[in-house]
């Protein structure tokens, strides 16, 4: 009996320790649920995102998208295709370039295919290509000295090769305008090419905007400079000299044996872009790559510019002098702001936390615009930096950048001859 007590006493108090088990068991759960749950969830995604971190850490942004670039001014409407130039730098081959600025790699196969031997090129040569408003290349030339040149040009999805020989005869010619209903029209009626009146709308930026509508009545005269062969026209003539008068105000510009275009007093008329918005360094994130591909998936993932891991808040500074043109939320990119600086170069900056300009304000290099952040869609805090050249997207660590520069002292009096010169034969016109 009392053996049998005891047992009951037993199972009594197993039977009680077994529900403090079961209620401790189910507090547990309920703790987890309420209070872990989310954590161990994100945790887990965070998990799997670092995994393919370089090719996340944002959404894929289109590449034309309207709201993050800039849209086309009245002469660049008329485009169909865009110019590009670029002067070899040491060590640099044509793959180089074409990753620099977005190019296919397919085509460049297609050019070896067509004439390797002529792929190759040395330091100081100069690249030119065209392109379609797509992106696409329709030819190439490579200038390999002031007499020789390597044209590729692309015709029914192959490229055709051409060696070209110059010469170094010139012949000059002048052209007069009056801008009638704008300047685009005026400036072909003469008969300047497309290329020559982006040369010219380009040269002249800084001093007047020829696409704005204030240059009604304004009258310009242009040197054009032509290559000649054996007494016959040989290839595009260039524009050399400018002589725009808007409202009682002179400007003159004159392109110099370097090829770029300089102001009278020998300073040259673009301006200097910086390489980073930033003050101090943060490393990249997720470099430029436009043909980016998924390892995982083996999708499509383009990134048009540069990811610099900046804590929230940082201060964000204009790499060149510009116009800004956007400012905006945007569901991938976030806050952002656009600024033209020049009629080529266009800079964008997404992801911010905060911007500190409004659309229409004109600014300075170096002026602080905005603070990054962690806007739209995007992984953690980053800012995404872009840079444009003529609405195409190219690697903005890399990329040859333009700067503000003089005549040097030693150049000076072949600079001066040569202004006086130009500048003569165009008031000879007036
Ligand atoms: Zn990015």
């Amino acid at each position: 009996m009392h053996k049998k007590y005891q047992k009951v006493g037993y199972k009594k108090q197993l039977r009680l320790w077994m529900w403090l088990l079961l209620l401790l068991v189910l507090v547990i759960t309920l703790f987890f649920h309420l209070f872990f749950h989310r954590s161990i969830f994100s945790l887990h995604t965070d998990a799997s995102l670092s995994s393919s971190q370089n090719v996340f850490s944002e959404a894929i942004l289109e590449r034309d998208d309207p709201n993050l670039t800039l849209d086309k001014d009245a002469i660049d409407q008329q485009q169909e295709q865009l110019n590009h130039s670029h002067k070899v730098q040491a060590g640099e081959t044509l793959s180089d370039i074409f990753k620099l600025y977005g190019l296919d790699h397919n085509d460049l196969l297609l050019m070896i295919k067509a004439r390797p031997q002529a792929i190759a090129v040395v330091e100081g040569q100069v690249v030119d290509w065209v392109q379609d408003d797509s992106g696409a290349l329709l030819s190439l030339q490579i200038y390999r000295n002031a007499r020789l040149s390597s044209l590729y040009t692309k015709v029914n999805d192959q490229f055709l090769f051409t060696p070209l020989v110059a010469s170094s005869e010139t012949q000059s010619l002048v052209k007069i305008g009056v801008v009638g209903r704008n300047f685009y029209q005026s400036a072909q009626a003469i008969g300047l090419t497309q290329e020559q009146i982006q040369t010219i709308a380009t040269a002249l930026y800084w001093q007047i905007d020829v696409t704005s509508p204030v240059t009604i009545g304004d009258k310009f005269f242009v040197e054009l400079e032509q290559s000649v062969i054996g007494g016959q026209s040989v290839g595009a003539s260039k524009v050399m000299a400018i002589w725009y008068q808007h409202r009682g105000k002179d400007i003159q510009v004159v392109r110099f044996s370097d090829g770029r275009f300089y102001h009278s007093d020998g300073v040259s008329v673009e301006k200097t872009l910086d390489r980073l918005p930033l003050k101090r360094f943060y490393p990249v994130s997720s470099e430029f790559n436009p043909h980016r591909l998924n390892p995982v998936t083996h999708q499509y993932a383009p990134h048009y510019g540069t990811d610099l891991a900046t804590p929230v808040g940082t201060p964000v500074y204009a790499t060149g002098d510009g116009v800004v043109k956007k400012v905006g939320d945007h569901p991938l990119a976030g806050k952002y702001i656009v600024l033209s600086n020049g009629r080529i170069y266009s800079t964008h900056f997404f992801h911010l936390s905060q911007s500190l300009v409004k659309v229409g304000d004109r600014i300075k290099r170096g002026q602080k615009i905005a603070l990054t952040g962690n806007s739209g869609r995007s992984t953690g805090p980053h800012l995404h930096y872009e840079l444009r050249q003529n609405g195409q997207p190219l690697d903005a660590m890399l990329a040859p950048l333009p700067k503000q520069t003089s005549i040097s002292l030693e150049l000076t009096p072949e600079f001066d001859e040569q202004v006086k010169a130009r500048m003569s034969l165009l008031h000879e016109q007036f």
